[in-house]
C-alpha cells in the first residue's frame, strides 16, 4: 500500500493541503493538479490506486471527468463536495464512483475514507487446491493443471463444494441447497445438467481423469486421489 501514487484533481490549494496531510499520514504519495484537463493526462499516463476528485473544477466539472476516466480506467474514484445537490447527483446517477467525502472535512476523516477504498480495491485472494485442480475463490477462477477452466457461475459453485470436501458424497438436494439462490426454482435435472457440464470441460482439460463420482441414488463426490 506504501508504493501506492494517489490523483487529487482539486483546484483549491488549502484542500489539497488537507489531502497532502491525510495521505502522507498513511505512506502514500500524492500526484496533485488543478484542472480536469491535467486529471485526464495523468490518468491516461500513470497508474494511480486512487483518484480523488473536486466536483467544481475550472474547466469541466469533475463528473464529467469521472465519466472519461470511467471510459479508460476502472480505478476507484472519490468524490469531493460542498454541496448536498452534489451528493444526491453522485450517489444517484451511475457515475462509477466509489465513494464521497463532503467538505470541509479533516485530514483523518479522508485517511479513514481512503484506507477503506484501498482496503476493498486490494481482493484478497483465496486458494483451495486438491490434486491437480486450484481454485482462487476471491477471483472465481478454477484451473485443472494450470489450465484455467471456463465454468459458469453454477458450475464454479458445485466444483468448489466438492474441491472443499473431497470424498463427501452430496445428494442432488444438497447441492441445490448450497450452490443455488433460489433452490424452489431449479430440479434434480438441474443439478445433473451441471455436473455433465463440468465434467465435460474437466474431461477437455485433462482426457485421463474422471474427477467427479456418481453415487446412484445418493449423489456426487470428488473422487479422493
Ligand atoms: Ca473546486
Amino acid at each position: 500500500m506504501s508504493s501506492l501514487n494517489i490523483l487529487a484533481v482539486e483546484d483549491e490549494s488549502s484542500i489539497a493541503d488537507n489531502v497532502r496531510v491525510a495521505l502522507k499520514s498513511e505512506g502514500l504519495t500524492l500526484t496533485h493538479v488543478k484542472t480536469a484537463r491535467e486529471g485526464l493526462a495523468q490518468v491516461q499516463t500513470q497508474t494511480f490506486g486512487l483518484v480523488i476528485l473536486d466536483v467544481g473544477l475550472p474547466d469541466e466539472t469533475g463528473f464529467d471527468l469521472c465519466r472519461k476516466i470511467r471510459k479508460i480506467s476502472e480505478v476507484p474514484i472519490l468524490f469531493l463536495t460542498a454541496r448536498s445537490e452534489e451528493i444526491d447527483k453522485i450517489i444517484g446517477f451511475e457515475l462509477g464512483a466509489d465513494d464521497y467525502l463532503t467538505k470541509p472535512f479533516s485530514p483523518r476523516e479522508l485517511s479513514v475514507r481512503v484506507k477503506a477504498i484501498l482496503k476493498r480495491a486490494s481482493p484478497k485472494s483465496e486458494f483451495v487446491s486438491y490434486g491437480p485442480l486450484k481454485i482462487d475463490t476471491e477471483k472465481f477462477k478454477i484451473t485443472l493443471g494450470g489450465e484455467p477452466l471456463q465454468l459458469s457461475r453454477y458450475e464454479f459453485k458445485i466444483l468448489e463444494l466438492l474441491v472443499k470436501r473431497p470424498g463427501v458424497v452430496f445428494s442432488r438436494q444438497q447441492l441445490m441447497e448450497l450452490v443455488w439462490e433460489d433452490p424452489g426454482m431449479s430440479m434434480d435435472r438441474t443439478v445433473d445438467a451441471h455436473i455433465k457440464t463440468i465434467r465435460a470441460k474437466l474431461k477437455e482439460a485433462r482426457p485421463d481423469l474422471n474427477l467427479i463420482e456418481t453415487h446412484r441414488g445418493l449423489g456426487y463426490s470428488l473422487k479422493e486421489v
